[in-house]
């Protein structure tokens, strides 16, 4: 699929596993979620443009780079805040968003109900995390709201990506790159992945 990024590392396949696995309870799914979400990260920054500088160490002059932008990383809630804090190890400096959808149970559609989002959003690199791309409609209602604060340059990492729910994304944002561990089979007729995980916010908050 065009624009997507599986990521087939056998570090992420493996933490994958853990967390699609019934029988893993909500503290090792949170932390399985922290090492996983980590990893997709690094392969989802890979591209990030940097700017040269020039570094003094204490022996000789070095050349050196810096993010040419800064960072802004915007979990989907209730889930996506399970892959934030690993995030944001690996990029303290990076901001932080919200985006707050909750999904109807009988129409499926994403109900917004919530927004923090740094101003000047147009000058940021954008990490949008839905773990779960199921519908699409979370992913499409989320980017609306970005775009609606002038995002340039967005990017989304979800744990586990549906064909219907890639296809929805796409109609609506063509180029938007997506990374994932997986692209499952199908939704269920209750618009869960299969064979996905279950309902990633349960599974993360127990409940
Ligand atoms: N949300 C989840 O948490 N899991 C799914 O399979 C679909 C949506």
């Amino acid at each position: 699929m065009k624009g997507v990024t599986v990521i087939e590392h056998p570090l992420v396949q493996h933490h994958l596993t853990r967390l699609r696995d019934q029988a893993t309870r909500p503290e090792e799914f949170r932390r399985a979620l922290g090492e996983i979400a980590a990893l997709m990260l690094y392969e989802a920054t890979r591209s990030f443009a940097v700017r040269a500088v020039p570094v003094s160490t204490p022996l000789a002059r070095a050349r050196g780079c810096r993010l040419e932008c800064e960072v802004v990383l915007v979990p989907v809630l209730r889930a996506g805040l399970g892959m934030l804090d690993p995030m944001l190890k690996l990029i303290p400096h990076a901001r932080v968003g919200f985006i707050g959808l909750k999904r109807e149970e009988t129409t499926l559609a994403a109900t917004f109900y919530h927004e923090s989002l740094p101003p000047d959003l147009k000058r940021f690199e954008v990490i949008l995390i839905d773990p779960m791309l199921a519908t699409g409609g979370s992913a499409v209602a989320a980017m609306d709201r970005l775009v609606a604060h002038q995002v340039r340059r967005v990017r989304l990492v979800s744990l586990v990506a549906a064909p219907e729910g890639v296809r929805h994304l796409r109609r609506s944002y063509p180029t938007l790159p997506i990374f994932t561990a997986a692209v499952d089979q199908k939704l269920n007729d209750k618009g869960y992945i299969l064979p996905g995980l279950g309902d990633a916010g349960d599974r993360l908050f127990g409940v």
